[in-house]
């Protein structure tokens, strides 16, 4: 990217805690890029409206107006809060729609141990990876059939004829879902995880599926990845295969690709997360694994993420709105700072970065957290969002 020294960064609030940590985040961040570069940069912050308080600006059932689409997508790089999604009334995920919108096929989730944070593991140190989950297929495509609906029922009628799939596993009670993976889709995710490997030096990727069930989705996946990897990244089988090994052209080591089914992943990284780095997955799985990891080194409160186009990218925290505690200054603000984090060092601004989780580093290990760590750690003491974010800047 060639980023000025005051670029536009469109931010949405977010809805429920949204006015508890986004107002944290951009303070911790001014704060970060002052001491990084004194007043040669500068962040110009841009509100932009999505979620409730965008029906609040533009009316009632506008929820993701237009000009946000128009400005995160011209402004490239912006960072959002969480944000609800509607009952009723037929409007989908909003998260889902800018996903779609925006085509942010990566869905990049770091997750990173910070010392002192509460863990369930004995070990939880051991744990850096970085999960990069498909965004735009699978069964997140929305394709689905409510039970006794004419459709599901034709296409139950049609499995039966054309398939002979008996009454017994396929009742007509069922309801349907589509599942769909690409290899194009699939292509472009493998790459970038690959890429990322390259870039940052890292061991291994991995990629992660449910090919033994769902051989021409999952296994597919699998397959797909590993022939990219030879054609685009001239990798070799690895002791006679599956497994491939290729070669970091900046470092000159290798990176291992490997595959393991999704069941015992989730089993391996609370055994041995060590043997886990960059990993490559579809969207489900990708669901499951990106909570599951973020529960072993802190929880949703502190786990960051970016969802990601070949141009344009949205930081975000990973978490929802917390409707039971919004507007009270208890909420963690660490996962919208630290999608910052992951924000500045797209722009380019590591030093930036590396204030930021000096910062957040310093202040855990100063026990001076939220109520979500604090109650997990026995010497610390509960502050509030704005106390944590002053304590980071500090
Ligand atoms: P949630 O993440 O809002 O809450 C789950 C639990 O984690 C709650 O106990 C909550 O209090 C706690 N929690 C979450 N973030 C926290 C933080 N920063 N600090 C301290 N505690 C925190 O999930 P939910 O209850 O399933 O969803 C609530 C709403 O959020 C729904 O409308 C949902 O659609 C939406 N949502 C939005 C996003 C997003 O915008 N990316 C993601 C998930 C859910």
């Amino acid at each position: 990217l060639s980023v000025p020294a005051q670029p536009v960064i469109p931010f949405i609030e977010g809805d429920g805690i949204g006015v508890d940590v986004t107002p944290v985040m951009r303070e911790v961040v001014d704060a970060a890029v002052l001491k990084a570069y004194g007043d040669t940069r500068k962040i110009a912050w841009m509100e932009v409206y999505a979620g409730e308080k965008a029906t609040q600006v533009y009316g009632e059932d506008v929820w993701l107006p237009d000009e946000t689409l128009q400005a995160v997508s011209e402004y490239l790089v912006s960072i959002k809060g969480p944000l609800t999604t509607p009952v009723g009334g037929g409007i989908r995920s909003l998260n889902v729609t800018l996903r779609q919108q925006l085509d942010l096929y990566v869905c990049l989730r770091p997750i990173r141990y910070y010392d002192g944070t509460p863990s369930p593991l004995k070990s939880p140190e051991k744990t850096d990876m970085v999960i990069f989950r498909e965004n735009s297929e699978d069964i997140y495509a929305g394709i689905e059939w409510a039970a006794g609906t004419p459709e599901a029922q034709s296409l139950i009628a049609f499995l039966r004829d054309t398939m002979k799939v008996s009454k017994i596993r396929f009742p007509e009670t069922s309801g349907i879902g589509i599942k769909p993976v690409s290899r194009e889709g699939t292509e472009r995710l493998v790459r970038k995880a690959i890429q990322y490997a390259i870039d940052n030096g890292r061991p291994s990727v991995t990629l992660v599926h449910k090919g033994n069930i769902m051989k021409f989705t999952e296994g597919a996946f699998k397959v797909w990845g590993y022939e990219l990897a030879r054609r685009e990244f001239g990798a070799e089988p690895l002791d006679g295969g599956p497994w491939m090994r290729l070669r970091n052209p900046r470092t000159g080591d290798d990176i291992v690709l490997k595959d393991v089914i999704a069941d015992a992943f989730l089993q391996e990284i609370l055994l041995n997360p060590e043997d886990y780095d960059v990993i490559a997955t579809l969207n489900l799985n990708g669901d499951y694994i990106s909570d599951a990891l973020a529960a072993q080194v802190g929880g949703i409160g502190i786990a960051p993420g970016a969802n990601l186009s070949d141009s344009v990218g949205i930081f975000e925290a990973t978490h929802g709105t917390a409707p039971k505690i919004a507007g009270q200054d208890k909420a963690n603000p660490g996962s919208i700072v630290l999608s910052a984090e992951m924000m500045l060092r797209h722009l380019g601004w590591n030093e930036a970065a590396d204030a930021i989780v000096r910062g957040l580093s310093g202040a855990i290990r100063a026990g001076r957290v939220t109520d979500d760590l604090a109650r997990l750690m026995p010497d610390a003491q509960s502050v509030s969002s704005s106390e944590f974010g002053r304590c980071i800047v500090a």
